[in-house]
């Protein structure tokens, strides 16, 4: 049972990215009155305008429609928003530390101690960020120094599973809630606070599964997922790897072993590996902090799983140099006077998130080799052009292609698996292709004239 005066808590979510933004329309949607938190004036007034910010599918509406019913309403007060909410739920970034492994808690330490001073009444701060494990107890540390005496805060951790290129159904229809709380107080505010979602899944014929723990558990939940999905990736990898010295195909492979529902089928795609703003990050800082914990030990393979995942990187411009008959010297390939269009920036499809994109990595890589590169992408063109300024940027993927001596498909958006490779041929100089996610249908590109390479297949 929700605390009188807390059936429906009022929210505030500090951090307007990815995670900050997508939970803010989406619980004012879900009915709660919400405030979106930024330092970055731009992002606020954006979102206030009706504007999202980044790319993710269905946001556009649901911010436009919420900001019109009055539950929703973006601001860069820490004190208006602290005044206003009762559980303030921190999703500002974490990520990896210039120079070293772990996280960088920076941005955590200036949102707790920025909005501590203003919250004077019982509320309840929770960690959605991800972080390495002993974070809440160092936040309610900062809490205790920074909050008025007579205030009553509490801290809880909640971690986030969100996808993005799927952020709002995940955001409104979790897979799972997980919450490490100390009190029953707050247990019962994270009830009230996520009762939208339940109602929701009633409506449905459905249950969310909450797991109740505490800080510790639910801190390395969020890590401990991510490693896991990341190892199973460079597992696939791995075995592409050997796939590709001894003449086998890792996708008829990966379809043999994923029948077994002890293995599963989902995220068995060799390709190109992980990259985005979660998972490179998120296995380093969990090895760095085992390290510190003293269990470093028990996290070693993570480095191997880093380890595969950049060398599917650097397969693609050897399978390049290969396909377009420049074998590396001891200086590596020398592509010059080749043109090589890269089909993909963003990390994956239905994103314009460039962090740490595989695709983007391959194009910087394969410029260094001396070749002409031109990039395209649906979505994530302007952030690519901010990180990677020193290639060219072609509008279109039919501009991308003319004269194009090779093909490197590096994120698998539906443009490009659908494009039609007769009709690419015709522009191309010459008709080579590397799928680095095997998402094109091969006997079609072949049938067209391709010489079609994927990832670890024949
Ligand atoms: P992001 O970089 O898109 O957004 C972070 C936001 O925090 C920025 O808008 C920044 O201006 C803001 N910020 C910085 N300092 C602030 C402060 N003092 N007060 C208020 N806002 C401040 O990052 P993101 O992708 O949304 O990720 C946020 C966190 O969520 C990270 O820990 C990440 O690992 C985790 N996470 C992300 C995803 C995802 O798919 N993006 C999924 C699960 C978890």
């Amino acid at each position: 049972t929700p605390p009188s005066g807390a059936q429906r808590p009022r929210l505030t979510f500090l951090g307007t990215g990815y995670l900050g933004a997508t939970y803010a329309v989406c619980y004012a949607e879900l009915g709660y009155e919400v405030i979106g938190f930024d330092v970055d004036q731009d992002k606020i007034a954006k979102l206030s305008d009706g504007q999202v910010p980044f790319h993710e599918p269905g946001l556009d509406e649901l911010l436009r429609k919420n900001l019109a019913s009055g539950r929703l309403r973006f601001s860069t007060s820490y004190e208006e928003t602290a005044e206003f909410g009762d559980v303030h739920f921190i999703c500002v970034g974490t990520p990896q530390r210039a120079g070293g492994l772990g996280a960088d808690l920076s941005y955590i330490e200036s949102a707790v101690t920025g909005i501590a001073p203003f919250l004077n009444r019982k509320a309840l701060i929770v960690g959605k960020s991800t972080v390495p494990v002993g974070t809440a107890t160092w936040v309610e540390e900062l809490v205790a120094k920074s909050a008025p005496e007579s205030s009553e805060i509490e801290v809880a951790w909640s971690p986030e599973f969100l996808q993005e290129g799927f952020a709002v159904e995940d955001v409104l229809r979790p897979n799972r809630i997980v919450v490490g709380v100390k009190s029953e107080w707050a247990d019962a505010m994270l009830y009230a606070a996520h009762k939208g979602v339940f109602d929701l899944a009633a409506t449905e014929d459905r249950e969310v599964p909450v797991v109740t723990t505490d800080f510790a558990t639910a801190e390395l939940v969020k890590v401990a997922a991510n490693a896991f999905l990341a190892t199973k990736i460079s597992f696939i990898n791995a075995m592409a790897e050997v796939c590709e010295v001894s003449g086998a195909d890792v996708t008829h492979l990966a379809r043999a072993i994923g029948h077994d529902p002890r293995i599963g089928n989902k995220f068995l795609q060799a390709g190109l590996g992980f990259g985005g703003g979660c998972l490179p990050k998120d296995i380093r800082a969990f090895q760095a902090r085992a390290q510190e914990l003293g269990a470093g030990e028990a996290l070693r393979f993570l480095h191997e799983v880093d380890l595969i995942n950049l060398r599917r990187r650097t397969r693609v411009v050897t399978l390049a140099a290969e396909l377009l008959g420049r074998p590396a010297g001891p200086a590596g390939p020398n592509l010059t006077g080749l043109k090589v269009a890269v089909l993909g920036a963003t990390f994956k499809a239905n994103t314009d998130d460039i962090r740490d994109a595989p695709s983007l990595a391959v194009a910087a890589m394969l410029n260094k080799t001396g070749a002409r590169v031109v990039v395209f992408d649906p979505q994530g063109m302007d952030n690519a052009r901010k990180a990677l300024p020193d290639v060219e940027y072609a509008d279109t993927l039919t501009a991308a292609v003319t004269d194009a001596d090779l093909v490197c498909v590096l994120t698998e958006w539906a443009e490009f698996r659908n494009a039609d490779p007769a009709t690419l041929g015709e522009l191309a100089a010459s008709r080579k292709v590397i799928d680095g996610k095997n998402c094109l249908d091969a006997g079609q590109w072949r049938a067209a004239g391709w010489d079609y390479r994927g990832m670890g297949r024949p």
